[in-house]
Protein backbone atom coordinates (compact mmCIF):
# COMPACT_ATOMS: atom_id res chain seq x y z
CA UNK A 1 0.00 0.00 0.00
CA UNK A 2 1.22 3.35 -0.39
CA UNK A 3 2.73 5.27 2.55
CA UNK A 4 0.22 8.31 2.86
CA UNK A 5 -2.89 9.31 4.69
CA UNK A 6 -5.08 7.74 2.24
CA UNK A 7 -7.11 4.94 3.66
CA UNK A 8 -9.74 4.68 6.29
CA UNK A 9 -9.09 6.63 9.43
CA UNK A 10 -6.79 9.35 8.01
CA UNK A 11 -7.22 12.77 9.47
CA UNK A 12 -9.15 11.22 12.37
CA UNK A 13 -6.24 12.53 14.73
CA UNK A 14 -6.11 16.00 13.85
CA UNK A 15 -2.72 18.24 14.00
CA UNK A 16 -0.40 16.96 16.30
CA UNK A 17 2.48 18.38 18.12
CA UNK A 18 6.23 17.05 18.62
CA UNK A 19 5.54 13.44 19.79
CA UNK A 20 8.81 12.18 19.55
CA UNK A 21 8.84 12.28 23.59
CA UNK A 22 5.23 11.39 24.09
CA UNK A 23 5.45 7.84 25.18
CA UNK A 24 1.74 7.30 23.86
CA UNK A 25 2.82 7.89 20.50
CA UNK A 26 1.83 4.42 18.84
CA UNK A 27 1.99 5.26 15.21
CA UNK A 28 2.37 1.60 13.05
CA UNK A 29 0.53 3.42 9.66
CA UNK A 30 4.12 3.77 8.42
CA UNK A 31 7.74 3.49 8.84
CA UNK A 32 7.52 6.90 6.89
CA UNK A 33 6.03 8.37 10.30
CA UNK A 34 9.70 7.97 12.30
CA UNK A 35 11.00 10.74 13.47
CA UNK A 36 14.40 11.80 13.83
CA UNK A 37 16.20 10.73 16.46
CA UNK A 38 17.85 13.25 19.13
CA UNK A 39 21.49 12.48 17.57
CA UNK A 40 19.86 13.41 14.06
CA UNK A 41 18.59 16.97 15.13
CA UNK A 42 21.70 17.76 16.71
CA UNK A 43 23.80 16.62 13.60
CA UNK A 44 21.54 18.78 11.70
CA UNK A 45 21.99 21.87 13.81
CA UNK A 46 25.47 21.47 13.70
CA UNK A 47 26.09 20.33 9.67
CA UNK A 48 28.73 21.78 7.67
CA UNK A 49 26.55 23.43 4.11
CA UNK A 50 27.22 24.53 0.61
CA UNK A 51 25.40 24.87 -2.31
CA UNK A 52 24.79 21.01 -3.28
CA UNK A 53 23.69 22.31 -7.05
CA UNK A 54 27.43 23.79 -7.35
CA UNK A 55 28.36 20.24 -6.24
CA UNK A 56 30.27 22.03 -2.86
CA UNK A 57 28.03 20.95 -0.08
CA UNK A 58 30.41 19.24 2.21
CA UNK A 59 27.95 16.69 4.47
CA UNK A 60 25.61 15.86 0.97
CA UNK A 61 29.23 14.60 -0.43
CA UNK A 62 30.21 12.52 2.33
CA UNK A 63 26.64 10.96 2.36
CA UNK A 64 27.12 10.08 -1.10
CA UNK A 65 30.17 9.00 -0.95
CA UNK A 66 29.22 6.84 2.18
CA UNK A 67 25.85 5.44 0.25
CA UNK A 68 28.39 4.58 -2.41
CA UNK A 69 30.64 2.58 -0.11
CA UNK A 70 28.37 0.41 1.19
CA UNK A 71 26.65 -0.37 -2.22
CA UNK A 72 29.90 -1.15 -3.39
CA UNK A 73 29.11 1.00 -6.34
CA UNK A 74 30.72 3.73 -8.02
CA UNK A 75 28.52 6.85 -7.39
CA UNK A 76 25.51 8.05 -5.13
CA UNK A 77 23.39 11.25 -5.82
CA UNK A 78 21.09 12.78 -2.86
CA UNK A 79 17.40 13.20 -3.96
CA UNK A 80 14.42 14.21 -2.11
CA UNK A 81 12.51 11.32 -2.08
CA UNK A 82 12.17 7.59 -2.94
CA UNK A 83 10.07 8.48 -5.90
CA UNK A 84 12.21 10.99 -7.04
CA UNK A 85 15.61 8.23 -7.13
CA UNK A 86 13.42 5.73 -9.01
CA UNK A 87 12.05 8.26 -11.48
CA UNK A 88 15.62 9.76 -11.96
CA UNK A 89 16.56 6.53 -11.97
CA UNK A 90 14.26 5.58 -15.14
CA UNK A 91 14.91 8.56 -16.82
CA UNK A 92 18.41 7.85 -16.88
CA UNK A 93 17.84 4.19 -18.23
CA UNK A 94 15.32 5.19 -20.64
CA UNK A 95 14.56 7.15 -23.32
CA UNK A 96 10.62 8.03 -24.34
CA UNK A 97 9.20 4.98 -25.93
CA UNK A 98 10.76 2.65 -24.01
CA UNK A 99 9.67 0.09 -21.73
CA UNK A 100 10.12 -1.10 -18.37
CA UNK A 101 9.01 -4.64 -16.89
CA UNK A 102 8.04 -3.67 -13.13
CA UNK A 103 5.33 -6.15 -11.02
CA UNK A 104 2.04 -5.59 -11.18
CA UNK A 105 2.19 -4.41 -7.43
CA UNK A 106 5.28 -2.60 -7.39
CA UNK A 107 5.37 0.75 -5.51
CA UNK A 108 6.85 2.28 -8.88
CA UNK A 109 3.91 0.59 -10.72
CA UNK A 110 1.37 1.57 -8.45
CA UNK A 111 1.98 4.53 -6.27
CA UNK A 112 4.60 7.21 -7.78
CA UNK A 113 1.99 8.60 -9.85
CA UNK A 114 2.52 6.99 -13.20
CA UNK A 115 5.67 9.48 -13.38
CA UNK A 116 7.48 7.30 -15.29
CA UNK A 117 4.70 7.81 -17.97
CA UNK A 118 3.65 11.23 -17.25
CA UNK A 119 6.92 12.52 -17.48
CA UNK A 120 9.27 9.97 -19.02
CA UNK A 121 7.47 9.15 -21.83
CA UNK A 122 8.28 5.66 -20.68
CA UNK A 123 5.76 2.53 -21.06
CA UNK A 124 5.44 0.31 -18.35
CA UNK A 125 4.88 -3.43 -18.80
CA UNK A 126 3.44 -4.96 -15.54
CA UNK A 127 3.93 -8.37 -14.80
CA UNK A 128 2.27 -10.47 -11.68
CA UNK A 129 4.27 -10.13 -8.68
CA UNK A 130 4.09 -13.51 -7.09
CA UNK A 131 3.43 -13.77 -3.29
CA UNK A 132 6.55 -13.75 -2.45
CA UNK A 133 7.27 -10.26 -4.09
CA UNK A 134 9.79 -11.67 -7.10
CA UNK A 135 8.62 -11.90 -10.22
CA UNK A 136 8.60 -15.31 -12.19
CA UNK A 137 11.44 -15.44 -14.41
CA UNK A 138 9.73 -17.12 -17.24
CA UNK A 139 7.08 -14.13 -17.28
CA UNK A 140 10.28 -12.00 -17.60
CA UNK A 141 11.40 -13.47 -20.47
CA UNK A 142 8.17 -13.42 -22.39
CA UNK A 143 7.68 -9.94 -21.41
CA UNK A 144 11.24 -8.84 -23.36
CA UNK A 145 10.04 -7.46 -26.59
CA UNK A 146 11.18 -8.61 -29.76
CA UNK A 147 13.17 -5.80 -31.95
CA UNK A 148 10.25 -5.04 -34.14
CA UNK A 149 9.02 -1.87 -35.32
CA UNK A 150 5.37 -2.03 -33.66
CA UNK A 151 6.90 -2.64 -30.57
CA UNK A 152 8.09 -0.17 -27.82
CA UNK A 153 11.69 -1.19 -26.83
CA UNK A 154 12.44 -3.35 -23.82
CA UNK A 155 15.05 -1.29 -21.85
CA UNK A 156 15.03 -1.62 -17.88
CA UNK A 157 13.69 -4.72 -15.64
CA UNK A 158 12.73 -2.72 -11.91
CA UNK A 159 12.88 -5.03 -9.00
CA UNK A 160 11.21 -4.07 -5.37
CA UNK A 161 13.51 -5.37 -2.28
CA UNK A 162 11.69 -5.35 0.33
CA UNK A 163 8.64 -5.76 -1.42
CA UNK A 164 6.44 -3.66 0.24
CA UNK A 165 2.86 -4.99 -0.80
CA UNK A 166 4.10 -8.55 -0.55
CA UNK A 167 4.14 -8.15 3.03
CA UNK A 168 8.11 -7.02 3.32
CA UNK A 169 8.80 -9.78 1.53
CA UNK A 170 12.89 -10.53 0.95
CA UNK A 171 14.52 -11.00 -1.86
CA UNK A 172 17.36 -13.31 -2.18
CA UNK A 173 20.85 -12.51 -3.52
CA UNK A 174 20.18 -15.80 -6.12
CA UNK A 175 16.98 -14.47 -7.10
CA UNK A 176 18.67 -11.03 -7.90
CA UNK A 177 21.22 -12.92 -9.35
CA UNK A 178 18.76 -15.06 -11.82
CA UNK A 179 17.28 -12.04 -13.09
CA UNK A 180 20.34 -10.21 -13.79
CA UNK A 181 21.42 -13.27 -15.91
CA UNK A 182 18.16 -12.36 -17.94
CA UNK A 183 18.74 -8.95 -18.26
CA UNK A 184 22.16 -9.30 -19.48
CA UNK A 185 21.39 -11.72 -22.02
CA UNK A 186 19.11 -9.06 -23.58
CA UNK A 187 20.61 -6.61 -22.95
CA UNK A 188 18.59 -4.64 -20.57
CA UNK A 189 19.39 -2.50 -16.92
CA UNK A 190 18.25 -4.14 -13.76
CA UNK A 191 16.78 -1.11 -11.13
CA UNK A 192 16.05 -2.10 -8.02
CA UNK A 193 13.69 -0.35 -5.79
CA UNK A 194 15.54 -1.05 -2.39
CA UNK A 195 13.64 1.36 -0.89
CA UNK A 196 13.63 -0.63 2.37
CA UNK A 197 17.09 -2.44 1.05
CA UNK A 198 18.61 -2.66 4.62
CA UNK A 199 16.02 -4.29 5.99
CA UNK A 200 15.99 -6.67 3.49
CA UNK A 201 19.63 -6.94 4.39
CA UNK A 202 19.21 -7.24 7.86
CA UNK A 203 16.53 -10.32 7.49
CA UNK A 204 19.25 -12.03 5.07
CA UNK A 205 22.29 -11.03 7.41
CA UNK A 206 24.60 -10.25 4.07
CA UNK A 207 25.34 -7.10 3.40
CA UNK A 208 23.63 -4.54 0.79
CA UNK A 209 25.91 -4.56 -1.64
CA UNK A 210 25.44 -8.26 -1.44
CA UNK A 211 22.07 -7.48 -2.79
CA UNK A 212 22.99 -4.50 -5.01
CA UNK A 213 25.86 -6.13 -7.02
CA UNK A 214 23.87 -7.84 -9.50
CA UNK A 215 22.11 -4.67 -10.24
CA UNK A 216 22.58 -1.47 -12.51
CA UNK A 217 21.41 1.23 -10.15
CA UNK A 218 19.52 0.75 -6.77
CA UNK A 219 17.42 3.69 -4.73
CA UNK A 220 17.40 3.47 -1.02
CA UNK A 221 15.18 5.53 1.91
CA UNK A 222 16.62 7.20 4.36
CA UNK A 223 13.35 8.29 5.59
CA UNK A 224 11.80 5.01 6.64
CA UNK A 225 13.01 2.29 9.39
CA UNK A 226 16.49 4.34 9.20
CA UNK A 227 14.59 7.61 11.10
CA UNK A 228 15.54 10.54 8.79
CA UNK A 229 13.23 13.15 8.06
CA UNK A 230 13.73 13.80 4.10
CA UNK A 231 15.66 11.92 1.46
CA UNK A 232 16.73 9.10 -0.68
CA UNK A 233 19.77 7.76 -2.32
CA UNK A 234 20.48 6.61 -5.93
CA UNK A 235 23.64 4.41 -6.54
CA UNK A 236 24.84 3.38 -9.93
CA UNK A 237 27.79 3.65 -11.88
CA UNK A 238 29.67 7.34 -12.23
CA UNK A 239 28.49 8.19 -15.31
CA UNK A 240 24.90 6.97 -14.81
CA UNK A 241 24.80 9.30 -11.96
CA UNK A 242 25.68 12.23 -13.79
CA UNK A 243 22.12 11.64 -16.30
CA UNK A 244 20.63 11.46 -12.84
CA UNK A 245 22.07 14.33 -11.24
CA UNK A 246 20.42 15.80 -14.54
CA UNK A 247 17.20 14.25 -14.41
CA UNK A 248 16.98 15.24 -10.64
CA UNK A 249 17.58 19.13 -11.76
CA UNK A 250 14.79 18.57 -14.43
CA UNK A 251 12.37 17.43 -11.62
CA UNK A 252 12.79 20.16 -9.47
CA UNK A 253 14.89 18.22 -7.12
CA UNK A 254 18.44 20.05 -7.19
CA UNK A 255 18.40 20.87 -3.66
CA UNK A 256 20.85 23.85 -2.01
CA UNK A 257 22.12 23.91 1.57
CA UNK A 258 20.65 20.06 1.50
CA UNK A 259 23.71 19.36 3.80
CA UNK A 260 21.36 19.95 7.06
CA UNK A 261 18.81 16.84 5.39
CA UNK A 262 22.24 14.67 4.38
CA UNK A 263 23.53 15.00 8.45
CA UNK A 264 20.71 13.61 9.44
CA UNK A 265 21.34 10.88 6.57
CA UNK A 266 24.50 10.47 7.61
CA UNK A 267 23.36 9.37 11.38
CA UNK A 268 20.91 6.47 9.59
CA UNK A 269 23.56 4.91 7.83
CA UNK A 270 26.04 4.86 10.78
CA UNK A 271 23.36 3.96 13.93
CA UNK A 272 20.57 2.86 12.61
CA UNK A 273 21.20 0.33 10.27
CA UNK A 274 21.74 -2.26 13.10
CA UNK A 275 18.64 -1.60 14.99
CA UNK A 276 16.37 -2.93 12.03
CA UNK A 277 16.80 -6.58 13.26
CA UNK A 278 15.14 -5.77 16.26
CA UNK A 279 11.81 -4.02 14.43
CA UNK A 280 11.62 -7.29 12.54
CA UNK A 281 11.59 -9.28 16.08
CA UNK A 282 9.21 -7.17 17.07
CA UNK A 283 7.00 -7.18 14.00
CA UNK A 284 6.95 -11.42 14.87
CA UNK A 285 6.06 -10.65 18.30
CA UNK A 286 3.19 -8.36 17.42
CA UNK A 287 2.00 -10.97 14.46
CA UNK A 288 1.79 -13.65 17.12
CA UNK A 289 -0.24 -11.75 19.77
CA UNK A 290 -2.77 -10.81 17.03
CA UNK A 291 -2.81 -14.31 15.72
CA UNK A 292 -3.61 -15.78 18.81
CA UNK A 293 -6.91 -13.69 18.67
CA UNK A 294 -9.72 -15.74 16.98
CA UNK A 295 -10.93 -12.61 14.41
CA UNK A 296 -7.54 -11.75 13.01
CA UNK A 297 -4.91 -14.11 10.48
CA UNK A 298 -1.97 -13.28 9.11
CA UNK A 299 -1.28 -13.14 4.71
CA UNK A 300 2.31 -13.72 5.92
CA UNK A 301 3.00 -15.94 8.52
CA UNK A 302 6.09 -15.31 10.47
CA UNK A 303 5.95 -11.49 9.23
CA UNK A 304 8.94 -11.45 6.38
CA UNK A 305 10.45 -7.76 7.83
CA UNK A 306 8.85 -5.21 9.60
CA UNK A 307 5.36 -5.48 8.25
CA UNK A 308 2.29 -7.23 9.65
CA UNK A 309 -0.42 -8.21 7.30
CA UNK A 310 -3.66 -9.18 9.22
CA UNK A 311 -6.74 -9.67 8.03
CA UNK A 312 -10.29 -9.97 9.99
CA UNK A 313 -12.70 -12.77 9.73
CA UNK A 314 -15.86 -11.34 8.10
CA UNK A 315 -18.14 -13.74 10.20
CA UNK A 316 -16.64 -11.55 13.39
CA UNK A 317 -18.53 -8.87 12.70
CA UNK A 318 -15.99 -6.10 13.14
CA UNK A 319 -14.30 -4.03 9.85
CA UNK A 320 -10.88 -2.13 9.76
CA UNK A 321 -13.08 1.17 10.31
CA UNK A 322 -14.02 -0.22 14.01
CA UNK A 323 -10.27 -1.26 14.55
CA UNK A 324 -9.05 2.21 13.82
CA UNK A 325 -11.87 4.41 15.56
CA UNK A 326 -11.58 1.64 18.72
CA UNK A 327 -7.53 1.68 18.48
CA UNK A 328 -7.82 5.47 17.94
CA UNK A 329 -8.79 6.11 21.43
CA UNK A 330 -6.05 4.36 22.74
CA UNK A 331 -3.70 6.78 20.55
CA UNK A 332 -2.78 4.02 18.01
CA UNK A 333 -2.97 5.04 14.64
CA UNK A 334 -3.52 2.66 11.99
CA UNK A 335 -4.14 2.43 8.24
CA UNK A 336 -6.55 -0.09 6.59
CA UNK A 337 -5.66 -1.66 3.04
CA UNK A 338 -9.80 -1.98 2.88
CA UNK A 339 -12.60 -2.93 5.10
CA UNK A 340 -10.82 -6.63 6.47
CA UNK A 341 -7.11 -5.93 5.92
CA UNK A 342 -4.51 -3.61 7.39
CA UNK A 343 -0.69 -3.21 7.39
CA UNK A 344 1.06 -2.72 10.49
CA UNK A 345 5.02 -1.63 10.32
CA UNK A 346 7.23 -2.00 12.80
CA UNK A 347 9.33 0.94 13.60
CA UNK A 348 12.67 2.08 15.63
CA UNK A 349 9.66 4.69 17.67
CA UNK A 350 7.49 1.23 18.18
CA UNK A 351 8.92 -0.36 21.88
CA UNK A 352 8.32 -3.45 23.41
CA UNK A 353 5.54 -2.22 25.65
CA UNK A 354 3.67 -0.37 22.03
CA UNK A 355 3.48 -4.11 20.88
CA UNK A 356 1.41 -5.01 24.37
CA UNK A 357 -0.66 -2.06 24.08
CA UNK A 358 -1.28 -3.05 20.45
CA UNK A 359 -2.32 -6.61 21.08
CA UNK A 360 -4.41 -5.14 24.11
CA UNK A 361 -5.83 -3.33 22.00
CA UNK A 362 -7.10 -5.49 19.47
CA UNK A 363 -7.91 -8.17 22.23
CA UNK A 364 -10.18 -5.46 23.33
CA UNK A 365 -11.72 -4.39 19.96
CA UNK A 366 -11.86 -7.73 18.40
CA UNK A 367 -14.06 -9.55 21.13
CA UNK A 368 -17.73 -9.49 20.27
CA UNK A 369 -19.56 -6.86 21.90
C1 LIG B 1 8.23 4.37 0.33
C2 LIG B 1 8.62 3.67 -0.90
C3 LIG B 1 9.18 4.34 -1.99
C4 LIG B 1 9.41 5.82 -2.05
O1 LIG B 1 8.60 6.57 -1.31
P1 LIG B 1 8.78 8.14 -1.03
O2 LIG B 1 7.63 8.38 -0.13
O3 LIG B 1 8.68 8.80 -2.33
O4 LIG B 1 10.09 8.36 -0.38
C5 LIG B 1 9.58 3.60 -3.06
N1 LIG B 1 9.45 2.28 -3.07
C6 LIG B 1 8.92 1.59 -2.05
C7 LIG B 1 8.85 0.12 -2.11
C8 LIG B 1 8.47 2.26 -0.93
O5 LIG B 1 7.93 1.58 0.08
Amino acid sequence: MPDTKQGAGSGAWGAESDQQTDMNWIDLRSDTVTHPTPEMRQAMAQAEVGDDVFGDDPTVLRLEKLAAERMAMPAAVFVASGTMGNLAAVLSHCQRGDEIILGDKSHTYLYEAGGVSALGGVHTRAIPNQADGTLRLEDIQAAIRADDEHFPISRLIVLENTHNSSGGAVLTPDYMDSVSAIAKEHGLKLHLDGARIFNASAVLRVPVSALAESVDSVTFCLSKGLCAPVGSVLCGAEEFIQRARRARKQLGGGMRQAGILAAAGIVALDKMVDLLSEDHARARRLAEGLQALPAISLEQDPPPSNMVYLKLDPKAGITTSDIIQRLGKDGIKLIARDEYRMRLVVHYWIDEAAIDRVIQGFARATVAS
